[in-house]
């Protein structure tokens, strides 16, 4: 069953220079409880298309057209006392930076008592306890006395896991986490991503991981998105498309990946920068950068869909035996 229904949606920020199209015609569908990554380099779109589903892209930006239906109700220009009722209780965002979630001068629990009463009519008793029952699904020892504490006391991966436990205090039916394992340990990044993977599922959550990390969004992802220069380049299946991708781009991350270099060979990386978005090129804005570019990518850039997968190129690549 269809939960989010996003089309044509287009974020720009206007700056004196020109509209910086950050977000340019992107269009997907995502199910109640599916899981679904969001991958590409800084400055791809990625973080801006979650910004935008849940209203809080900040001026000069704003969306500019396209639409965002939400269990069927449009999000764009939606006021904003209404927005605000969605936020938190139907549709939570985690942050890379859990500082940006955390009040540094209120303690874990008075933050998350206002947290739930906000939406909910429950004493400060039950909403404590509430909180302890998240903190401890999120593996925060002895969460009730934790409450008392302030975020400061509790550990970067600690801080984390209290940020996620308030994103899943009213069940929501979307999570927008927008790099929340970025700034962890390696181990603590896999115990996150399994224990919050594991409680989308047991809640029917469904659940957005922005990353630019393959790796991750191949653990966490039922489907992916790949996005280049504010657009979706190639979609699919996580595991198929990590497999057998079929945009020139999604390849070349993955060959850039440490784990599929040879011992002792250069790492490969996929050569120059990200484009510009006031200045892109005429037609696939990827081709400076592409091994595959001949003289049909400077016109416009047909959608390739076989599969359930989809891809924008030319000249979609074979599977490698
Ligand atoms: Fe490369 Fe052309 Fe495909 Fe763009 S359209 S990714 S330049 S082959």
């Amino acid at each position: 069953m269809t939960l989010l229904q996003v089309r044509a949606l287009r974020t720009h920020f206007l700056t004196r220079a020109g509209a910086v199209k950050a977000v340019d015609g992107v269009s997907f569908d995502l199910q109640r409880g599916e899981i679904l990554g969001l991958v590409g380099e800084s400055g791809s779109g990625k973080s801006v298309t979650g910004f935008s589903l849940i209203g809080l892209v900040d001026p000069p930006g704003r969306v500019v057209g396209g639409s965002i239906r939400f269990d069927g109700q449009e999000l764009v220009d939606l006021a904003v006392t209404r927005m605000r009722e969605l936020r938190g209780r139907r549709i939570a965002m985690v942050f890379q930076d859990p500082g940006a979630t955390l009040n540094p001068v209120l303690t874990i629990g008075r933050q998350m008592v206002l947290a739930v009463q906000a939406h909910r009519r429950l004493s400060e008793r039950a909403a404590r306890a509430l909180a302890a029952e998240r903190l401890t699904r999120l593996g925060i020892p002895d969460a009730e006395a934790r409450l008392d504490a302030y975020p400061h006391e509790f550990s970067g991966g600690m801080r984390q896991r209290v940020a996620i436990a308030m994103a899943l205090l009213h069940k929501p039916d979307l999570i927008i986490a927008d790099g929340p394992t970025t700034a962890l340990d390696v181990s603590i990044q896999a115990q996150i991503l399994v224990e919050m993977r594991a409680l989308a599922r047991e809640s029917g959550t469904a659940l957005i991981w922005i990353s630019h990390d393959l790796a991750a969004v191949a653990a966490v992802a039922d489907r992916i998105m790949v996005m280049y220069a504010g657009r979706i380049v190639e979609s699919g299946p996580v595991r198929a498309t990590l497999a057998a991708p079929r945009h020139p781009y999604t390849r070349g991350l993955l060959d850039s990946l440490p784990a599929t270099a040879q011992p002792g060979a250069r790492l490969r990386q996929i050569p120059g920068n990200t484009p510009a978005l006031l200045s892109l090129p005429p037609g696939c804005p990827f081709a400076p950068r592409c091994g595959y570019a001949d003289a049909a990518c400077v016109t416009d850039v047909p959608v390739i869909e076989h599969d359930g997968r989809m891809a924008r190129c030319h000249h979609p690549l074979e599977p490698r035996p």
